[in-house]
């Protein structure tokens, strides 16, 4: 009876040890997180500021910064 509780142990032992061998590590699998895409930047018509593309104000071909300069510039 003492052999069988002692084997058990060992099972136990040796079971959660390869569970712990086997499974990836969870944090260093993740690959890189891809840097953002370049984007496309065009000037103010007005003031001349930078900006991406998707955050200009773009009125026919001429690109604002805000509702403001693009007004300005109509007048
Ligand atoms: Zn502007």
């Amino acid at each position: 009876m003492k052999y069988l509780v002692l084997l058990g142990v060992l099972a136990l032992a040796y079971s959660l040890w390869r569970q712990q061998r086997c499974s990836p590590p969870p944090a260093q699998r993740t690959p890189p997180r891809p840097t953002a895409a370049p984007q496309d930047m065009v000037a103010c018509a007005h003031c001349g500021v930078h900006l991406p593309r998707d955050e200009a104000i773009t009125h026919n071909t001429r690109h604002y910064c805000c509702t403001e300069h693009q007004q300005r510039d109509a007048r």
